[in-house]
């Protein structure tokens, strides 16, 4: 047999094609030739591909090599091909069984001393492979994890090629496994774990603040937070993701994919871990790029921040000194839950589906709350950075909240409680899941599943409220005290805040708590 073909799967986004590669030994000089849109990465492939062989105790062939990479027009990128070149050219040669190869998706990156390393995007990839009618999987063993998440696939994780030489029929000594280069460098953990460690029931003097965290967490409600330095907005947004209830399992996997092509950390870190079922937490620093935020690299898109916070929390400290463009470019995604990203390779497509929590102080130099003492802020400085949270971005957000310092006061008698009454994470979450149920169960006719979700003429049609209790909000309607956007986040607040209290439909004092969570239409004056 001189010529053989083996299967890989390269990525678009999270959307996988199916790619032959076909390796022809022919009698010519010899070299290696690779065709077929490969780029940079793909092409260094080739020396990879023969030291592993090589070391192995396998034979590269002394002659002319040729490997072609079809659909040619498909872009393909990075190493994950290494191990389907190099079980191609093997089956061409006949060192190993052709037949066994072309039943098997291949996904791998080779080391020159023959090991196989992790790869990105294995998840993906198999989700793809199993709807492309494959059912059997070679990946690297550090990847077994993530690639054992795809049901009704059979997935083979292995340390090096001889081990795949011999699933392919070859009948070679492997190694001990500590003899093999190690084939997964430990991802930097510490960040992660850190913030699994939080709980709600660390923050003292805030019970208003918590409150509005439940509500939130409960309808899945943006939230915007205004209050000097020092308010403690940081500590509350980032224990926002531990009142959310586990993901199921179908966010779990969208998530885990997303998270699987990221980058290196994170990629590294669902190869170890598999499925990801916290929602994630995201908390970009406000020099941050459009592309770092929204998606963008080289090449091949890459999915930014606001997806790999799908199904999670992007939190923005001192949102508005965020570029105004990063802000814009955040309005398209909080509508439509997802993202296109265009390059030169293609245009890919990632799920934004993310809970947005931004924070900001009253004015640039912070200190414009309560009295204003020490505020030098001009008037024009504080309209300039009040402004560039107005307007479309502002529709967004159901809850605007004004966070004080908490006082000292409050905090002893806090610590005092905190031994009888003050909840924890967990118990919060269990509140607020079943919350969720209660919507998901109202909603259950219509395309969504948290109030979040539902439009204003949905409300006040079909959801439709008796005139008593909607008398508080109707009035200040009346008196142009509030919008009607404003009006409508009002009654999506207070379906979340009936949810907490287990009613099945909101009641006047509902409506009162949603008006004060509300906030004003122009949060960022008068604080
Ligand atoms: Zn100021």
């Amino acid at each position: 047999m001189s010529v053989a073909k083996s299967f890989a799967i390269s990525l678009l986004g999270l959307a996988g094609t199916l790619i032959e590669i076909e390796a022809e030994i022919s009698s010519n000089l010899p070299s290696f030739v690779l065709v077929g849109l490969p780029d940079a990465s793909l092409s260094e492939s080739k020396d990879r591909v023969r030291a592993a062989i090589q070391n192995s105790s396998l034979k590269m062939p002394a002659r002319r090599v040729t490997v072609n990479l079809s659909p040619a027009s498909v872009p393909k990128q990075g190493a994950s091909f290494d191990l389907s070149i190099a079980v191609a050219i093997l089956a061409a040669t006949s060192e190993i069984s052709h037949h066994s190869v072309r039943n098997f998706i291949h996904l791998g990156e080779l080391g020159l001393d023959g090991s196989v390393r992790s790869v990105a995007g294995v998840l993906p990839s198999l989700l793809s492979a199993k709807s492309l009618g494959f059912s059997r999987a070679i990946v690297p063993a550090a990847n077994l994890a993530e690639a054992k998440l795809v049901s009704d696939i059979e997935v083979i994780g292995v340390h090096s090629l001889a081990e795949v030489a011999n699933v392919h029929g070859a009948n070679l000594v492997i190694r001990e496994p500590e003899q093999i280069a190690a084939t997964v460098l430990e991802p930097n953990l510490a960040e992660n774990s850190n913030l699994e460690n939080l709980d709600i029931s660390d923050i003292l003097g805030q019970a208003d603040a918590i409150r509005a965290l439940t509500v939130a967490a409960a309808g899945g409600h943006h939230l915007l937070m205004v209050g000097p330095p020092g308010a403690g907005k940081t500590m509350l947004a980032e224990r926002l993701p531990t009142l959310l209830p586990n993901l199921p399992l179908a966010q779990a996997l969208e998530t885990t994919a997303v998270l699987s092509i990221a980058d290196h950390r994170r990629s590294a870190v669902v190869a170890l871990n598999g499925l990801v079922e916290r929602p994630p937490f995201e908390a970009p620093h406000h020099s941050a790029s459009v592309s770092s935020l929204v998606g963008g690299g080289v090449g091949l898109p890459r999915p930014g921040l606001i997806s790999t916070a799908n199904n999670g929390v992007l939190f923005l400290d001192e949102a508005p000194e965020f570029q105004l463009p990063v802000l814009e470019a955040l309005r398209q995604p909080l509508e439509s839950g997802e993202v296109l990203i265009n390059r030169s390779a293609g245009t890919a497509r990632f799920p934004a589906k993310f809970q947005l929590v931004l924070a900001a102080n009253p004015c640039p130099c912070g200190r414009s709350f309560g009295q204003a003492r020490g505020c030098t802020c001009s008037e024009v400085a504080k309209r300039k950075y009040a402004n560039k949270l107005s307007g479309p971005l502002l529709d967004r957000i159901d809850i605007r909240l004004a966070i004080s310092a908490a006082n000292a006061g409050q905090m002893a008698l806090d610590l005092e409680a905190a031994q009888e009454n003050q909840m924890t994470s967990k118990q919060l979450r269990q509140q607020v899941q079943c919350a969720r149920e209660l919507a998901a169960d109202r909603l259950s006719a219509t395309p969504w599943s948290l109030n979040v979700q539902v439009p204003g003429s949905y409300l006040r049609k079909q959801l439709r409220l008796a005139t008593e209790v909607t008398q508080p909000i109707d009035r200040a309607l009346a008196k142009g005290k509030i919008s009607m956007r404003g009006y409508d986040r009002c009654l999506r607040l207070a379906w979340s805040i009936a949810d907490l209290a287990g009613c099945d439909q909101p009641r006047r004092e509902h409506i009162v708590e949603a008006a004060y969570l509300r906030g004003s239409d122009s949060p960022m004056v008068g604080v």
